[in-house]
């Protein structure tokens, strides 16, 4: 009897057959060819598999949050643990905008570069940061759910976890609806799995298709300086913090989690990647429900490393443009502004490049600059999306075994 390929296979395949496609497609098929396979294949396809991931999104968020809370029960660890990821999130992106300011420093990717502003750009006004943390509250809580807002929704469902624990016994049938209402949405996501493959294949082939070769040579030394970046963070710090604070085997962890970093490659998006990331690490990666119901919404709206990473360097990139010298209290104010610009960012695709605006402003670089990198962005929106949701699910693990809540067995599995 054969064998059946495994979804995570399935996946992969899709992927690099919609990378060949496109890059065929782009070379040799005209152009009224790639608008009819766009319009008419690629594009239907392709939402039908993000509107189906999107659809769980804030459902599941809510749902899993709240019975993540409630099971926590004891409100102290849900403050440690609180306590924990957010400065796991915070540092590890930090030292994520510090790297990339020290390898964008080593190769200059903007020096000796002479670019036209394209005229009729216009910067995005970057949001004050005070008002992301204010606006973490919810005024009327449907409203968020509605709009979508994940950090909204994030702390009311927390709250109302909580208070679900506070009232006890008497709660307990409400808590049983919500958890049985978690159960169908996982369901939900499996059945919508089952169109990944031909979801990746779409989505992917769609930007290579429109996007070529051509446009990124110009800017291949500004791509390839934040590749590696990002390469480095997944591979060092990720590696070493798996190895070293959650006394785990990356490899495992790496060999596990690629179906979620293909989801993220192909959608652009933390928010979208949210429900494949949550059953990988719950059935996959052996971490418990009431830990990565909060860590990991949080992480894909707050922790985003490669974003940071992307801002550290384009900021470089663009003063280098510009022929803009950057002191050292100027890139140290970068690290900065980049940490708080990447939490400020929602997960969603291209967010990223209108927060760099936030970070040019505070160290006085034009924000026309952003034009320049705006071509090539889809790109490095992809790649940096994954590195955002690894660095989530890396920072659930390390929590979780910190609270020896960690499932060993099923993680080496
Ligand atoms: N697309 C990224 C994400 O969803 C955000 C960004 O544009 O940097 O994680």
């Amino acid at each position: 009897m054969k064998k059946k390929m495994s979804l995570a296979n399935k996946v992969l395949i899709a992927l690099i057959t919609g990378i060949v496609f496109g890059l065929i497609s782009n070379a040799f098929f005209s152009v009224s060819l790639n608008d009819f396979f766009v319009k008419w294949i690629l594009t239907p396809v392709g939402n039908v598999f993000l509107r189906g991931i999107k659809m769980v999104v804030v459902p599941l968020v809510l749902f899993s949050l709240i019975s993540g809370a409630a099971s926590i029960g004891d409100i102290k660890k849900l403050g440690r643990v609180g306590g924990k990821i957010i400065s796991y999130y915070v540092l590890t992106t930090a030292l994520a905008v510090t790297i990339a300011l020290i390898f964008a420093n080593i190769v200059n990717p903007g020096l000796g570069l002479n670019m036209a502003l394209p005229t009729e750009y216009k910067a995005a006004e970057a949001p004050f940061i005070m008002d992301v943390f204010v606006n973490m509250i919810p005024t009327n809580p449907i409203e968020s759910l509605v709009k979508g807002e994940m950090l909204q929704i994030i702390v009311f469902a927390i709250l109302f976890g909580v208070s679900i624990t506070l009232i006890g016994e008497r709660a307990k049938p409400l808590l049983n609806v919500i958890n049985q209402a978690n159960d169908a949405m996982i369901k939900i996501i499996g059945i919508v799995m089952l169109t990944a493959p031909y979801g990746v294949f779409a989505l992917i082939s769609k930007v290579i298709i429109a996007q070529g070769i051509d446009v990124l040579l110009p800017l291949l030394k500004y791509i390839f300086a934040i590749l590696f970046v990002l390469l480095l963070q997944v591979l060092l710090v990720y590696g070493a913090a798996l190895k070293i604070l959650g006394k785990v085997n990356p490899l495992k962890f790496f060999k596990k989690f690629w179906t979620v970093m293909v989801v993220a490659f192909s959608t652009s998006s933390s928010n979208a990647t949210i429900p494949v990331n949550l059953d990988t690490c719950q059935k996959r990666l052996g971490v418990p429900e009431s830990i990565s119901s909060f860590t990991i919404p949080l992480g894909a709206t707050v922790n985003m490393d490669g974003t940071a990473i992307m801002q550290g360097v384009a900021a470089v990139f663009i003063a280098q443009v510009f022929g803009i010298d950057l002191s050292i209290q100027q890139q140290l104010i970068i690290i900065l502004t980049a940490t708080l610009a990447s939490i400020g960012t929602a997960g969603v695709p291209g967010a990223g490049i209108v927060m760099l605006a936030m970070v040019l402003q505070q160290i006085g670089i034009p924000l026309e600059g952003i034009a320049i990198v705006l071509s090539v962005d889809r790109i490095v929106d992809m790649c940096r999306t994954v590195v955002n949701i690894t660095g989530d699910a890396v920072g659930t693990v390390i929590v979780s075994n910190s609270e020896k809540e960690l499932n060993l067995e099923v993680y080496n599995a």
